[in-house]
């Protein structure tokens, strides 16, 4: 049996389900693809920057967390507690993406709980036919690619892309400490290009590690975040928490944590700049989104907004009747910003005045309002980096 669609969207992450329910809303008829098994999450933070929640309160329908304050370490250890003027939003991925599936789902859009093929999905006279997992064969004019970094689509059609334009991201999902005390942490790393976080969510606790994938030494790093997780749990409260060093008395949490943890690995797109001036996302009859184009910020790896946004982007396009639009409407919505941000990626995680910038960063945060502010819009998402130097570097000349 064959079924005929307007648009055929593979992957139901952030992306695909919300460029389902935008389409299917305008009538448009949607498939909508994903063979996650039920109840696995996408390796995932699952922070939602302020940015988003704004763009679409729709998002706080999803049941989450909260986070006002969050802890900032640099890589020597020091501590910088952030009081967010504009909260952030931390989900299960389990639980968004359901939310956002129902949505879609609701709208209107046909959800079909499995693989797609993507070496068997080819074009027809009327567009694309393509085969799930089971066989089934579903057509349709448009095909949208919106399955992840790993996207067999994006490679089909945009090409592949190499180790350098990849993150890399691992951690483990454990329990919520027993002093019910979790706070929300971004501990930037020493040595390694990237950093480390514990994001608490209202059933578990998601640590990880995010770093480049060209420097990415699997044992070090996997050693270096245990220690951060159990430093984690001895809840010492200090400024300055070695988080990389052993500590006594950590035999305990640590087996407990092995005990109780489940380990996630995955990987983020991070262009670099030259891919972001050569990459091209859509054609006349497909297009790609969120992470299958490359859509996540090079510096910290956040991708939910720019999957969101790129829906939406391509649901106007697509309904305005000019797909092609698409890839002229992204650049100049977001395209140069994350650019920016693959050229500022090294300085970031750089030297800056004989010590890593992220050291001098947090330095200046603790003696100047003015740094803290512009620290707290870069997490709210409203800083982009074009300008992020040198509002950091004028606030810290400020008189106190
Ligand atoms: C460890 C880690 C931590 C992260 N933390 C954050 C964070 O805190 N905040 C943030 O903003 N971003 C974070 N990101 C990035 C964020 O997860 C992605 O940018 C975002 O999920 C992209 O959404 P998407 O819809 O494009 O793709 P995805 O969320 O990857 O969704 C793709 C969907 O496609 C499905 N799929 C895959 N292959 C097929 C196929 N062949 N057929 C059918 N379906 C398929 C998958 O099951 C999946 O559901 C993190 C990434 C990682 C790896």
């Amino acid at each position: 049996m064959t079924s005929n669609f307007d648009l055929l969207i593979v992957g139901a992450g952030p992306s695909g389900s919300f460029a389902a329910e935008l389409l299917a809303k305008a009538d448009v008829r949607v498939a909508l693809f994903d063979g996650r098994p039920e109840g696995e999450p996408k390796p995932c933070g699952g922070g939602v920057t302020a940015k988003a929640l704004k763009a679409w309160p729709q998002l706080l329908g999803a049941i989450g967390r909260t986070i006002n304050e969050l802890d900032l370490y640099s890589p020597s250890g020091k501590k910088l507690h952030l009081e967010l003027d504009e909260p952030f939003a931390i989900y299960s991925r389990v639980v968004f993406d359901s939310y956002l599936r129902d949505r879609a789902r609701d709208a209107g859009a046909t959800v079909v709980p499995d693989r797609v093929s993507a070496r068997k999905t080819k074009p027809v006279d009327s567009g694309w036919k393509l085969f799930t997992d089971r066989g089934t064969e579903y057509r349709g004019r448009i095909l949208i690619g919106a399955e992840g970094a790993n996207s067999g689509i994006a490679k089909m059609l945009a090409g592949p892309l190499p180790p350098s334009d990849m993150e890399v991201a691992f951690g483990y999902r454990a329990p919520l400490p027993a002093s019910g005390e979790a706070p929300t942490v971004v501990a930037f790393l020493p040595r390694w290009v990237g950093y480390a976080w514990a994001f608490p969510r209202p059933d578990h606790v998601s640590f990880g590690i995010a770093t480049t994938q060209d420097a990415f030494e699997h044992q070090p790093l996997d050693d270096l975040l245990w220690r951060f997780m159990i430093t984690y749990y001895q809840q010492r409260d200090d400024s300055q928490i070695r988080f990389w060093k052993e500590s006594n008395g950590s035999e305990k949490i640590e087996s407990e944590l092995r005990a109780t943890s489940e380990r996630y690995a995955a990987r983020i797109p991070g262009l670099a700049d030259k891919t972001w001036e050569t990459r091209t996302v859509c054609g006349q009859n497909w297009a790609l989104l969120g992470d299958a184009a490359g859509f996540a910020d090079p510096v910290t790896g956040e991708g939910i907004y720019y999957a969101l946004r790129s829906a939406e982007l391509l649901a106007e396009c697509y309904l305005n009747g000019s797909l092609e639009e698409y890839e002229t409407r992204w650049r100049e919505d977001f395209g140069a910003e994350l650019r920016r941000a693959a050229q500022m990626r090294r300085r970031f995680y750089g030297n800056f005045w004989g010590a890593p910038f992220t050291e001098r960063m947090i330095e200046f945060a603790k003696g100047h309002r003015g740094v803290r502010r512009v620290l707290g819009d870069l997490i709210a998402g409203e800083q982009g980096y074009v300008d992020l130097r040198r509002k950091l570097l004028r606030s810290a000349m400020r008189p106190l």
